[in-house]
This record gives C-alpha cells, structure tokens and sequence, in this order.
C-alpha cells in the first residue's frame, strides 16, 4: 500500500486517539508513536463541564484508549513529554525530555488552549481544559459557595448548570447582549437563557469588566460581586505554536486542504488545532471546536496519511447538555439566512437555516433529553444528501422530516 513505516502524532486527545485507531483500521501495520504532554492516556473532554463535575465521588476519566486497546493497537505512547520543535528537513520530533523521534508521515493534534482574562487580576480566574482542571472544580463546587463564571459560550454555561445543580449561587458575566451570540441563534439561546434563570442563575448580559481580585468580580460600572470562586470560559485558541515555529501556514489554526494535509506533503493536522477548506459548505475554510469533528478529520487524515484520497466533507455537528435540555447544532447555521421554525413545544424547538436557493445549510435544535435528536439527524442526512426541503414540511411538527429524505 506504501513505504510508510514510521507515523508520529503528536497529541494525545480526541483526535490523536482516533487517528491510532483509524490508522491500524486501514491496514497500516508500521510503527505508531502517540506523543501526549499529559500525564493521561486520551480521554474524553465533554463529560469534564457535566457529568465529572456532577458526580458523587471523584470520576475517572473515560477513556478513549485505554492500557490493553494501546496494546492491542500496537502503538507506543509517550506520555508526560511534550514536542517541543519539528525538524521538517530532517523528519524528526524533539520531545521536551530531549529525545528525537524520525517519521516519514507527522500528524499534529494538538487541540485548543482556554483563553486567559485580559484584565488586571485576570489570572484569579480558574479555567477548564483538562481532567486536572475538573477535579480541582469539583472541591470548589460546595453547596452555598459563591460561583462567578466569565463568559456565556459553552463552558460557561455548562459550568452554571452543574454549579447550580450542586446548590451555589451562581453568577455568570457576559460582555455581549445575550449568551451564546456566536453559533446559536437567539431563539434557541433565549431558552437556555430563560432555565438558567429558573435554576436560580443570575445572569448579567451585555456587562464589561473593571477587574478581579482573589475573591470578587469587579465589573465595569463600578458593582462587585463577591466569590469564593471565578472560573473565565471565554474561549480557546487553536494551539499552534509548534506548528509555527516549523513555518507551516497558519490561518485561524494550522492551514489544511479539504484532506487535512499541512503545507508541508508529510505533515497533517487534526481536531480543535486545524483549518480546512469544507468541500461540501462552498470550499469555506473552517475550524471546528468540537467532539465528533475531532474524529471525522482524524479518520480523514489517517486515510491520507497512507496514501488516499479523502476529503473531510462530513457535516459539522455537535451539541451541549445543560440542566434536563439538550442543544444540537449541524451545518453551518450562518450560511443559511432564511429561517424556518419547527416549534414542537414551549422549550422544544428546532430552526432550520436555508439558503436562497432552498438548499439546507444548518438546523438548530433545543429540547428536554432527546426531543430533537432525531430531526437534527435528519437535517443532516440532508444536508450530506444536498436536499432542498419543503419548508412547509419542515414547519410542522406533525409532519415527520423522514419523508424529504429520497
Ligand atoms: P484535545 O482533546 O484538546 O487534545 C489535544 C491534546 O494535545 C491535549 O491533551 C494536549 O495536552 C496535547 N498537546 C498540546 N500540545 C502538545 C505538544 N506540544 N506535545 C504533546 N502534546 C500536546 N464538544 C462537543 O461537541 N460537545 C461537548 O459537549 C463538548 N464538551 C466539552 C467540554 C469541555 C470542558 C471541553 C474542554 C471541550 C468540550 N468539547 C465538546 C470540545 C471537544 O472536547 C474538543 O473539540 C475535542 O477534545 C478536540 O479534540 P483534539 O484532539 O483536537 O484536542
Ligand atoms: P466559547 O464557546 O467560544 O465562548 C466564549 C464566551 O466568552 C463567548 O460568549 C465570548 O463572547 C465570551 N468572551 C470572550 N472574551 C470575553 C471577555 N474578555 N470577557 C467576557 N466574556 C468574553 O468558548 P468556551 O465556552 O470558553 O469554550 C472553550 C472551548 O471548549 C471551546 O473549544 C469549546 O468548543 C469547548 N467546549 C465545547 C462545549 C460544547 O460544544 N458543548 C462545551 C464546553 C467546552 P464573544 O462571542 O463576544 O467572543
């Protein structure tokens, strides 16, 4: 198939994790070595914000690999040591306990890093990423407690939920005039607003920041909020750092074509760390922030990576659970500006965004547990299919969307 014998990834999270499994999936037998700068085999992130955070006894981590499915993948792991510089001419790794590692193919997963608060006190502000930061969240989230959270995107308001779920007072701070602006239409965040609000919540919008210090908030127009704990979710930024200094292009995160190849022909890119050029979504270069996206470029990768010649064209997909509702979105609700509301009930709704010409670009959908699970799947069997939809159809909850599918 090649004369590929030696494949190193560097980073050893979702998509790290998923390029080992899809590398020996396509028969590749040569050596594997995962490079992880935690001191943890890959594990899932999600369950960090939620069901870690919420469980009764400290969790560990769940998996992605674990000790017998490295064995029986075959792969060595180094873990602990962080890559420091890649040698493009020479095809090595420099690890930062001073070893080299050659390859003939790099694949470069080295996910996002959590902003920090750029104001003064900014770094009394806890952040999450990782297994560590959870745990340490967890001693922080006692019953009565005041909680100040930065930042009404994700982390933040999965962390409000769980904090309010374990009894704190909970305040979270948001610069811009409602949560979620970015993403998430204001439908959909209004409902998320609106139970967070009913779980006790205080949630300050459109409010800036003076500054912090250990144990209040001090916001722009002169309020302070006391905490015993502030916790900053106000984003992450593609962690590229090596990827730079080895002079590949860097264009919001590593430059990838629709394949998920670098600048550089033996050098590949993966997960929260790349951009890439969307076959399917009118050859837009996008960087995903999310779970499944992590796993569809690796796959796409890995295949790459032995010589095919596949294009990452999955739809974009991803959700957030925060209280009882789960949020959904897929696609790209920006590219479609004509709206059509399925309104199933008052706190289950899915919008679908089209373009001018009728094709389907996105659906967003909020709901208790699974309510709108199986439209968001049909929106995007048609996105993947290229379906115009009868809106008509996609307006009426009594109409199953099943039947637009040919
Ligand atoms: P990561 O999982 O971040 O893995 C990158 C790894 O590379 C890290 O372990 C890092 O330490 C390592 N690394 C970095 N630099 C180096 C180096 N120089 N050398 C060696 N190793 C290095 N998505 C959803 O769709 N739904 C959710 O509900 C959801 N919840 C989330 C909750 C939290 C708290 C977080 C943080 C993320 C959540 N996500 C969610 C996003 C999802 O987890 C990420 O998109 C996914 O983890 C990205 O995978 P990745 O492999 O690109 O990056
Ligand atoms: P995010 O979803 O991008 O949200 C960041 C929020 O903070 C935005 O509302 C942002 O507003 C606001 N903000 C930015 N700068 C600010 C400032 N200086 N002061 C106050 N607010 C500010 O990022 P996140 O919630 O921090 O999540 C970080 C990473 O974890 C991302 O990769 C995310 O995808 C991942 N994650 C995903 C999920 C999920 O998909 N369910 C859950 C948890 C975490 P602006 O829009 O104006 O910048």
């Amino acid at each position: 198939m090649n004369s590929i014998s030696r494949i190193v990834i560097i980073g050893a999270g979702m998509a790290g994790a998923r390029a080992v499994i899809n590398l020996r999936a396509n028969g590749y037998e040569g050596a594997i070595t995962l490079v992880g700068e935690e001191k943890l085999l890959p594990y899932d992130r999600p369950p960090l914000s939620k069901a870690s955070i919420l469980a009764e006894a400290d969790p560990d981590p769940v998996w992605l690999l674990d000790e017998g499915i490295v064995a029986s993948l075959k792969a060595d792991v180094i873990l602990g040591a962080g890559a420091t510089a890649i040698d493009r001419a020479a095809k090595t790794v420099t690890l930062s306990d001073g070893r080299r590692l050659p390859y003939d193919k790099l694949l470069i997963a080295t996910g996002a890093k959590p902003r920090k608060l750029p104001i003064p006190g900014g770094e009394h502000a806890l952040l999450l990423r990782n297994q560590e930061d959870t745990m340490l969240l967890r001693k922080r989230f006692v019953p009565g407690k005041n909680i100040v959270i930065i930042g009404g995107g994700f982390i933040g308001l999965e962390l409000a939920s769980s904090a309010a779920k374990k009894g704190c007072n909970v305040t979270l701070v948001e610069a811009q005039p409602r949560i979620l602006m970015r993403g998430v239409p204001e439908a959909i965040a209004k409902i998320i607003h609106n139970r967070h609000v009913a779980a006790g919540v205080t949630l300050l919008t459109a409010t800036g920041l003076s500054h912090l210090t250990a144990d209040a908030v001090h916001l722009a127009d002169g309020r302070v909020l006391p905490a015993d704990t502030i916790i900053a979710g106000i984003g992450a930024s593609p962690e590229v750092t090596l990827a730079r200094d080895a002079g590949l292009v860097i264009d919001n995160g590593i430059a990838c074509d629709e394949g998920m190849r670098t600048s550089d022909p033996d050098i590949f890119a993966a997960g929260d760390c790349a951009s890439f050029i969307h076959a399917r979504l009118g050859n837009r270069r996008i960087r995903l922030e999310a779970w499944r996206s992590a796993q569809d470029q690796a796959a796409t990768a890995a295949e790459n990576m032995l010589g095919g010649a596949k294009k990452n064209i999955a739809v974009p997909w991803f959700w957030s659970d925060q209280y009882e509702l789960g949020l959904q979105i897929a696609g790209m609700a920006d590219m479609g500006p004509v709206t059509v509301a399925r309104e199933i009930n008052p706190d289950t709704l899915v919008l679908f965004h089209l373009a001018e010409d009728g094709s389907l670009m996105g659906a967003s959908g909020i709901g208790p547990g699974n309510a709108i699970s199986r439209d968001i799947k049909m929106a995007e069997m048609m996105m993947a299919k290229g379906i115009k939809p009868a809106r008509d159809v996609l307006a009426d909850p009594a109409q199953p969307l099943k039947g637009l599918i040919r």
